[in-house]
Order: C-alpha cells, then structure tokens, then sequence
C-alpha cells in the first residue's frame, strides 16, 4: 500500500531511508517530489500530501512560508526551537536545521542569521537576554542606562556593581569586568577605560598610594585636595584614603593614647618597661605632607628627633591619615623613641624593627576588635609587601626571628649588632 496519507493505492517501491521504516509509494506518488524532515531527514511529504510511517502514525508536515518553508517530523517538532527574534524555526533536537544559523551566549540559545546583529548578552556572564530594543529573552534581566550601556541577566542584576570613580559607570559587575578599566589602591578603586576613558583624564594623585583624586572633568567624590595657606594644593588623597581621616589633634588624641597604652604593654610583655618621665617627654603634632618629604615615590608618614641629654621625643605623624594608618605610623615614631630612650636607635636594622614593633600593634588590634580586624590586617599586609631594603627586608627578617618568642623583642635590640 502506498503510504501517502489517504491514498489507498498500491505500492510500486519504497523509499529506503536508514534507521526509518521503508516508505512504500505508488506510481502516481512515485514521481511527486519528495520532502524530507530537516532535522532527522526521514521522509514527511511527497508533493503535497503527508505520508504514514511503518508504524502506522501520521508523520506531521510542517511547510514555513518563504525563504524559510521547511519540513519537520512529529518527533521533531516536539524539540522545535524557535529564533527568540522572529519566531522562525532554527533548530530541533539541539541541532540547527536552517542555514545562518547561530549559538548565542552561554547557554547556547539559537538566533537566525538575520536577527544574529540584535542579540544582546549580559555583560557579566554572557548570557542571552534580549534581542532588538523590545524582545526581553530574560524577562529578569535590565539594562543599565549610559554610561554603562550595558544588559545584564536576571542572575547577575543583584550582584555587586563597581561604578569607575570618575563617570559612575559600571566597570565591575561581582568579579567580573564589564568594561575596560585601571585599577588603583589594592584594585578597590577604578576608573573606566585606558587612554580613551577616565583613566586618561588623571591630572592629580593620591600622595599616599598615586591613585587617582582630580580628572580634567573634576575632582573625584570623596577625594580631599589639601592647601596650604596660599590655596596652593600641597597633597592629595584618593577617595579612599580620605576616609575618616584624621585632620585635626583633638580627634586624633585618642588614638595617639591607645599607641602609647600599648607600648607600655608591650615593654612590659618584653620584661621592660617605658620610663616613668616617657610620656611626659613625648610631644607630637600632625603634619603636612611638605612638612614630611619623601622622594618622588613614597610620602614618609611620620617622624621621631629626639634631642638633647635629657631625650625629649618629638613625633610628627601625617596629617589626614586614617585612624589605624596614624596608629600604625605613631608606633612606629614611637618604637624610633623607645629605641633612642635605651640607647639601641641607631641600629642599622632600626626601619625594620620600628615597623616590626608597628605590627604588633596591629597584632593587638586584629586579636581584640572584630570592627578593626580587616583593616589592620591589611595595613599589616602592606608592612610584610614592602620591598625597600630598610623598611621592608628587615622587618621580615626580624619578624621571623621573633615569629616563637615575642617577648625577647627588646633583648633583641639591645643584643643584635646586625641583622645581615
Ligand atoms: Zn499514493
Ligand atoms: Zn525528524
Ligand atoms: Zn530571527
Ligand atoms: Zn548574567
Ligand atoms: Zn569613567
Ligand atoms: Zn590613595
Ligand atoms: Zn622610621
């Protein structure tokens, strides 16, 4: 019998197809032309009639009008996808059944060449979210207005976004850059692009880390311009080392105190102890960055002259510095008097060990105070990242040496000649 639907003649030969039932055609049939599935390729229609497979089941024909017309089978068109654009067929089975078909994004999702220009991906994870201006793929997923010009999908809209401190626009979406960017302070700080974006636009930097605080469009939010009485700008920092920073003694007062509380203790711990008259003998102020010169590269934090027999410590600590950067540069100051104070200041090692006495500090502050604890730990990790010979290298080698017993610390300095 022929298998063309509805037909009922007798079958002269059958269409041998691999893997299908034979379709059985009768001479009429025979010459008709035939179509087949353009996903598995089994026969579907001869001329314009449907055909019956082997087991007796209507095959489905589906013709597309114009360029487009193809044939599925039943099975396959219960696998169809659709091009998320236009609606026409462009896959079945997870297969591409038209030509200029392409994967988009990640999953894959099949747009037709012509709609290929007008898909639009999440800038963080790649997926696809919409296709032209009004076809949301993702109905979750946004698109973020200029500056950031970007999508993203209904996943990546809650994650954290990093905006470019000079235009606001989103550079970082999690982890992810989303935009060409510079980054400045430990990468917590970035601006958008290279020469072509913000980043070309620096025309002054942070004296403390050179991270950016004025473009030529205007000063960064959050950065602080310091003058001197001329109203000529003397330093600078970037928004985050102007945060909470200490500008005037009154405020910094306390901290100053909690230093010089824990040098006591930390003498003590060592079987030493401050003199009685040590404090007394103390005075400090805040200082400018002028007041402190470094060299073209680093801005010294602070300064110890202790003068005259009686040894009168006077401390300068920089100005705007945040609460644990002063604290961090005053024990240092402070170690410079202690060490002066007992006649051991001008050890060759004396930077290392002024910022390994820093540390413990910043050991104290990261054993007692959860609110305080990253902050210091970060200080902490600039002492140990520090590459400069006499500030750096002898830390680290003091620090080893006195990693099992701290409390030798003071013992050390009297004992060591070098460190070398
Ligand atoms: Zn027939
Ligand atoms: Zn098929
Ligand atoms: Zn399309
Ligand atoms: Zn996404
Ligand atoms: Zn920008
Ligand atoms: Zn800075
Ligand atoms: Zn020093």
């Amino acid at each position: 019998m022929c298998d063309v639907v509805g037909c009922g003649a007798k079958s002269t030969g059958a269409v041998k197809i691999p893997t299908f039932p034979d379709v059985g055609l009768c001479a009429a049939h025979q010459l008709a032309q035939r179509h087949r599935c353009a996903c598995c390729g089994r026969v579907v229609r001869v001329g314009a009639a449907k055909v019956v497979d082997g087991e007796r089941q209507v095959i489905e024909s589906e013709h597309y009008d114009g360029t487009h017309g193809i044939d599925l089978c039943a099975g396959c068109d219960a696998t169809r996808e659709r091009c998320p654009g236009c609606g026409k067929t462009v896959g079945a089975k997870n297969r591409a059944v038209i030509e200029g078909t392409v994967p988009v994004g990640t999953p894959q999702v099949r747009v037709c060449g012509t709609c290929r220009a007008s898909a639009v991906q999440c800038a963080a994870c790649d997926k696809l979210v919409r296709m032209g201006a009004d076809t949301r793929v993702d109905p979750r997923s946004v698109s973020l207005p200029q500056p950031s010009n970007i999508d993203l999908c209904g996943v990546c809209v809650p994650r954290r976004r990093t905006p470019c401190a000079g235009c606001g626009k989103v550079v970082k979406v999690g982890v992810k850059d989303v935009a060409p960017l510079t980054a400045y302070h430990n990468r917590e700080l970035f601006l958008c692009g290279g020469m072509s974006g913000c980043a070309g636009k620096v025309s002054s930097t942070c004296t403390l880390c050179a991270a950016p605080v004025r473009l030529t469009t205007g000063t960064l939010t959050g950065a602080i311009e310091i003058l001197n009485k001329k109203d000529e700008v003397v330093a600078a920092r970037c928004p985050l080392d102007a945060k909470d920073v200490l500008a005037e003694r009154p405020k910094a007062e306390k901290y100053f105190d909690e230093v010089l509380g824990f040098m006591d203790e930390w003498a003590q711990a060592c079987g030493s102890s401050l003199p009685t008259d040590f404090r007394g003998r103390v005075t400090w102020q805040l200082a400018g960055d002028h007041e402190l010169a470094g060299d073209e590269l680093t801005q010294t934090l602070g300064l110890c002259v202790t003068r005259g027999t009686a040894k009168y410590h006077n401390i300068k600590v920089l100005t705007h510095l945040a609460p644990l950067r002063f604290q961090r540069t005053a024990a240092h100051e402070l170690a410079h008097a202690f060490a002066n104070e007992i006649g051991f200041g001008t050890r060759s090692y004396i930077e290392g060990y002024c910022n390994y006495v820093a540390s413990r500090f910043l050991q104290r502050v990261i054993d007692r105070d959860t609110t305080r604890r990253a902050a210091a730990a970060a200080l902490l990790a600039e002492l140990t990242g520090n590459t400069d010979l006499t500030y750096g290298a002898a830390f680290v080698k003091i620090s080893a040496k006195l990693a099992t017993s701290p409390a030798e610390a003071v013992k050390f300095l009297r004992n060591t000649a070098t460190i070398d």
